[in-house]
C-alpha cells in the first residue's frame, strides 16, 4: 500500500498520508463525500426553514439582477425587471455583487447578523457573503468592550472572568465549552476558537472552496445552503470529513443541503439553474451589442426572472408560514427561543433590514 502523498513504486516514503484522509485513501470519491450525519428531525427542520426564508426574503427585498450593468438587453431572461422599454433599462441600479446572502444565527436562536456577496462593489472575486459575514461577526464581538468586567478597570470587583469579554454572543459559549475550557485552561487563551462554536450559517448559495475554509477556521456549527452549486465539487462535504476524521482541533460545519430539511424552494432553485444552463448557448444572457454572455453562470441565472420569481414566493411564504411545532425549542441553551418566537424574530429582522435599506448589514460599521 502507498503510505506517502507523492510516492511513486519503489520509493522510500518521506510524507505520510495525512490524518484527515487516511480512512479515505484507498475508497472511492463517492464514498469519501457521502456524509453520514444525523437525520435532522421535523421540528429542527421547520425551525431551519424559517430562517432560510428569512433569507430568501433579505434577498428578494434587496434584489439587483443588473450583473451587466443595468442597461443592454437581457432578452426574455429579464423581461419582467424592465424598467423602461426603449432604451432597455432595468430596475436595480448599480449592481454591487450577485443575489447571494449568507445569515449567522446563534444557538438560542436570535440572528447575529447578515451579509451580501459585494464582489462588485470591492471589484474581487473573494467577496462572498459567508466569508464577509464570518469576519464580520468577529469583528462585531471585538467592538464590544464590556470595559465594567475587565480586572484592570479599578472599579472591578469580583465579576465574572476575563474570558467573557469575548461573549457578546450570549449563547455562542455553551455549557459545553465551558466544560472544555475547565478542563483545558488554554482554550480560555483563545477564545476566538468557540466563539462560533454554536453558530448557525445559512447561505442562500453552496459554498466555496473560501467560504467553507473560513468556516472551518471560525468553527462555525453548520452551513444550510439553499441552492446546490456544482462547480464548488462538494469542498464542504471533503471538509467535514477530513476534518472530523483528524484531532487537529477544528471541524468544518456540517454543510445541510435545503433537501434535508424539507425545503421546497431548494429543488425550484437547481432545477431553474439548470434550464438556465442548457438554453444559455442559445439564448444568450446579455448582449450590449459589442460584448455577449452565453456562458452558464449561477450568478446570471441568481438574476434572472425565474430565480427572482422563487425568491419572491418563498419572501410570501415566510409572513404566511403556518407552525406545526411552534412551542419546540432545542434542549440547549436553557434560553433557547421556541419556533413560534424565532418566527416572530425572523418577521422583525426582516422588517428591521427593510427599515434600514442596506444591501449587507445594516450597522453602519
Ligand atoms: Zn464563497
Amino acid at each position: 500500500m502507498v503510505t506517502d502523498v507523492n510516492q511513486k513504486p519503489g520509493q522510500e516514503a518521506v510524507r505520510q498520508i495525512p490524518a484527515g484522509l487516511k480512512p479515505f485513501w484507498e475508497q472511492t470519491v463517492r464514498e469519501f463525500v457521502s456524509l453520514s450525519e444525523a437525520p435532522i428531525d421535523p421540528p429542527m427542520q421547520e425551525r431551519h426553514r424559517i430562517y432560510s426564508l428569512l433569507l430568501m426574503a433579505i434577498i428578494f427585498d434587496q434584489w439587483n439582477g443588473n450583473k451587466y450593468g443595468d442597461t443592454g438587453d437581457y432578452g426574455q431572461w429579464r423581461a419582467d425587471q424592465l424598467l423602461v422599454d426603449s432604451p432597455n433599462i432595468y430596475r436595480g441600479g448599480t449592481y454591487q455583487g450577485h443575489n447571494i446572502a449568507a445569515l449567522a444565527v446563534d444557538a438560542e436562536g436570535r440572528v447575529i447578523d447578515y451579509e451580501f456577496n459585494h464582489n462588485d462593489l470591492f471589484d474581487s472575486s473573494v467577496e462572498h457573503a459567508e466569508s464577509r459575514l464570518v469576519r464580520r461577526v468577529f469583528a462585531l464581538n471585538q467592538i464590544y468592550d464590556p470595559w465594567e468586567l475587565d480586572p484592570r478597570n479599578e472599579r472591578h470587583k469580583s465579576g465574572p472572568p476575563e474570558r467573557q469579554r469575548r461573549r457578546m454572543f450570549a449563547t455562542a459559549v455553551t455549557e459545553r465549552a465551558e466544560r472544555a475550557t475547565a478542563r483545558e485552561p488554554e482554550v480560555v487563551a483563545s477564545g476566538y476558537a468557540t466563539l462560533l462554536s454554536d453558530v448557525t450559517v445559512y447561505t442562500s448559495l453552496e459554498s466555496c472552496a473560501q467560504c467553507t475554509g473560513i468556516m472551518c477556521l471560525a468553527s462555525v456549527k453548520e452551513v444550510i445552503y439553499l441552492q446546490p452549486d456544482d462547480g464548488q465539487f462538494l469542498i464542504g462535504n471533503i471538509m467535514r470529513r477530513a476534518t472530523k476524521a483528524q484531532s487537529m482541533g477544528f471541524t468544518s460545519p456540517r454543510p445541510i443541503a435545503g433537501e434535508e430539511i424539507g425545503f421546497e424552494f431548494y429543488r425550484d432553485l437547481a432545477a431553474g439553474n439548470e434550464d438556465f444552463t442548457e438554453r444559455v448557448a442559445r439564448e444568450p444572457f446579455h448582449t450590449d451589442g459589442v460584448k455577449t454572455a452565453r456562458k452558464p453562470s449561477v450568478t446570471s441565472f441568481l438574476c434572472t426572472d425565474s430565480a427572482y420569481q422563487v425568491f419572491e414566493r418563498a419572501s410570501s411564504r415566510l409572513g404566511e408560514s403556518s407552525l406545526e411545532y411552534p412551542d419546540f425549542c432545542p434542549d440547549r441553551p436553557p434560553s433557547a427561543l421556541t419556533n413560534r418566537k424565532v418566527l416572530a424574530e425572523a418577521m422583525d429582522f426582516r422588517a428591521y433590514v427593510k427599515s434600514v435599506g442596506n444591501r449587507g448589514t445594516s450597522h453602519r460599521v
